[in-house]
């Protein structure tokens, strides 16, 4: 059985681990990225790769990397949230590592995981959105990951959903993830609870005494008890999401889509809510079959899974 190796870089871990032809780890490693320095974050990179390769024998190396990377893919044109500006990371990879190295971007690489693995198999046509901190996304159609031209298809969480609403990090207004996003969610519980403190006593509670303590877990724990604010929170960001569904339906008509990030680990909270939005929303909804919209089931696993199998199809070995 042949095994490759994948690597999962975001802002604050390199992940990596040995993979072998059924998607299962064999070893993995993390380490801490040392994001604001390409050169560390690459040599961080080598380590990894490195260090398994001297416990295994693996074909070839896929970096799942947390940004724009380039159509060709060889290069991360931009990261939000890490040093690379144009950064010719594959070739600098390339000069430490013995194997081949492939390079994706991270989101496309989980949904690639997750098509063959996890919770969209059997789908060909699949959009991985994850709900975090922001959203992300990712498309498969007809079994191919979509690039587009220049290799950032796949980034809906900035797509207008508001005009002139909320202002985004990224420096437009309205976009989705400002209101579909694990920040939308925090938002409206702290706002929840400027409003009305009574009503808001288990949320305060839980964010330690005030509403800028409230967090992501906290309204989780809540909503999960049962407290109407805290599901009202859910109910609304779900609402947000299922009809961002949706409209990507109207463009890309997938059969499944997956819901990943950390806050899907809120389950049916976040997803109850979002179903029954998207088949509200859905452009002739009653007349037409409904895109299944299913919770990722690989984990934060998903992009280095991702990456390994897409190492092993650019090279069979
Ligand atoms: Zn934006």
């Amino acid at each position: 059985m042949t095994l490759t190796i994948g690597v999962d870089v975001g802002g604050t871990k390199v992940a990596a681990g040995v993979v072998d032809e059924r998607g299962k780890i064999i070893e993995s490693l993390r380490r801490r990225t040392p994001a604001a320095s390409p050169a560390q974050t690459e040599q961080a990179i080598a380590d990894v790769v490195s260090e398994l390769l001297s416990r295994h024998q693996a074909t070839a190396v896929g970096i799942g990397a947390a940004g724009f990377v380039s159509h060709t893919r060889d290069s991360v044109e931009f990261a939000p949230n890490l040093a690379w500006r144009r950064e010719p990371l594959l070739a600098k990879v390339r000069q430490h590592v013995s194997i081949p190295v492939i390079m994706e971007n991270d989101a496309n690489a989980s949904a690639w995981a997750e098509l063959r693995y996890g919770a969209a198999r059997g789908h060909d046509d699949v959009v991985l959105i994850t709900v975090g901190t922001g959203i992300g996304g990712a498309i498969i159609i007809g079994g191919v990951l979509q690039r587009g031209r220049w290799g950032m298809a796949g980034e809906p969480g900035h797509y207008r959903v508001v005009p002139d609403g909320r202002l985004c990090g990224c420096g437009n207004r309205g976009c989705w993830e400002q209101y579909a996003s694990g920040n939308a969610l925090v938002a409206e519980a702290r706002e929840f609870a400027c409003r009305t403190a009574s009503g808001a006593a288990r949320l305060i509670q839980l964010g330690g005494g005030t509403p800028e303590g409230i967090g992501g877990p906290a309204i989780t724990q809540a909503a999960r008890e049962g407290d109407p604010g805290a599901l009202q929170c859910f109910a609304t960001v779900g609402l947000w999401l299922g009809q961002g569904l949706a409209d990507l339906a109207a463009i890309l008509d997938p059969g499944c889509f997956v819901i990943g990030g950390g806050v899907s680990e809120a389950g049916d909270l976040l997803l109850g809510p979002a179903r029954e939005a998207f088949s509200h929303a859905l452009v002739g909804g009653r007349y037409r079959p409904h895109a299944e919209i299913r919770l990722a089931e690989l984990g934060p696993e998903a992009g280095l899974v991702g990456a390994a199998d897409l190492a092993r199809l650019a090279y069979p070995g």
